[in-house]
């Protein structure tokens, strides 16, 4: 979106949502499964999670991890006011829409879809109402050496020499320190790659961000495709500063992963770090970004940028992009395109220009990227995940590999 009020953008819309939340105070949750416990989560963190609906009798009866689940029609005899998001799973969306619109609430007055709650409702009511403003992913990408090369990275890393340097210590930190100098609450805060355990400097790095920023940071994360065990000293200072660290498992495509992932959940296991265990990736989406082009036509950009709405951002020093691949991508591949596509935080005086950014407005509108970025619609276009490329399989694949 392009900014036509800049620093005044959504007032109205907020002003709206404001008033109107002073009077619900809560939100319920409609699905009590993972997308619920997780937005459960950055609820509770703001002191506003009212409880869970659901359909399951057995949920109903007992709970869901500790919190009330509701039947709709108990929640509705109970006359709750509360805003109500929907966290079921996308096949069962519109079921539950349809049943809270039989019994007379309204969407986008009484409840709201998962997405657009999470990215347009919730960001607005923790600025205006909470005065905290609140990111949803965030990465360093603290590497962009990989032990695997994948064709179709998404970071275009399998394009970047081993030997190539890795991000500076003094910037990781400097990178996290302009972000919380800024931002209030991260759902989500993650040390990527490349591969992450790669980088010399982790440990530290890890400790610098848990000793100053962990309680700005719901889930502290660092993910790995799983082929490099780490030492003892970050293992311990994972547990220290509640780092998850999350697996690619790419075994499907590359089987003989599966014995280093067994062995990397077992030292974690051993000290107690948190591991999530992804499922299988067997097919990646395809964002095509050597093949399309959609030519220059401004408002195309806007628009595809707009039906984008990618969650990933990135910090890197002072500068802050809205989109991770926009940045990666044409750097690791060579080409001289979106290299001012970030906000510059050095200067920034008003806090709400970052809101207005993270939320998609700039003065262009889209990112150069967008041209050769299949974005919204590359989940039609699948591929099968973590191919090697030729050079990698002449090596016997994942090359790397220590
Ligand atoms: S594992 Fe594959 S997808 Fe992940 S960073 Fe490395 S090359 Fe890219
Ligand atoms: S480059 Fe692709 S992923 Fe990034 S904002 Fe544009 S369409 Fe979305």
């Amino acid at each position: 979106m392009k900014w036509n009020k800049r620093g005044r953008e959504l007032d109205k819309r907020a002003e709206a949502i404001v008033k109107e939340f002073a009077d619900r105070k809560q939100i319920v949750l409609f699905g009590a499964g993972q997308r619920g416990a997780e937005l459960r989560k950055i609820l509770e963190h703001y002191g506003i999670f009212g409880g869970f609906i659901d359909n399951d009798p057995v949920k109903q009866e007992n709970g869901y991890e500790g919190a009330k689940v509701y039947s709709l029609e108990a929640f509705h005899e109970r006359k709750i006011t509360s805003w109500i998001a929907i966290t079921a799973s996308d096949s069962n969306v519109g079921v539950i829409a349809g049943q809270l619109e039989n019994a007379g609430y309204k969407r986008e007055a009484d409840f709201w879809h998962y997405e657009e709650f999470i990215k347009d409702i919730f960001p607005i009511l923790s600025f205006y109402f909470f005065q905290k403003l609140f990111v949803y992913l965030a990465q360093i990408s603290v590497t962009e050496r990989c032990t695997l090369h994948c064709k179709k990275c998404a970071h275009a890393c399998h394009k970047v020499a081993m030997t190539a340097d890795d991000m500076k210590l003094d910037m990781a930190k400097e990178s996290a320190d302009f972000f919380f100098r800024h931002v209030d609450v991260v759902n989500e805060f993650v040390l990527i790659g490349g591969e992450p355990f790669l980088y010399a400097d982790l440990g530290e790095l890890i400790d610098y961000i848990g000793r100053n920023y962990r309680e700005k940071i719901l889930t502290f994360a660092i993910t790995t495709n799983g082929t490099i065990l780490p030492s003892d000293e970050i293992v311990e200072l994972c547990k220290r500063h509640r780092v998850t660290v999350r697996v690619s498992d790419y075994s499907d495509t590359i089987p003989k992963l599966q014995p280093r992932y067994d062995l990397l959940y077992d030292k974690l296991s051993e000290v107690e770090v948190i591991a999530w265990k992804t499922k299988k990736e067997d097919c990646w989406f395809d964002y095509g970004f050597e093949e399309v082009d959609r030519g220059g036509n401004v408002c195309q950009l806007v628009g595809a940028f707009d039906r984008c709405r990618t969650d990933c951002r990135e910090i890197r020093g002072s500068r802050y992009y809205y989109c991770v691949m926009a940045r990666t991508v044409p750097e690791n591949m060579g080409w001289s395109i979106g290299v001012e596509d970030y906000l510059e935080l050095k200067d920034l005086q008003d806090k709400k220009i970052l809101f207005e950014y993270q939320q998609g407005f700039s003065e262009k509108g889209y990112v150069d990227l967008c041209r050769h970025c299949r974005g919204a619609e590359a989940p039609q276009f699948l591929i099968p995940a973590a191919e090697q490329t030729e050079k990698a399989k002449e090596s016997q694949g994942c090359i790397q590999v220590q």
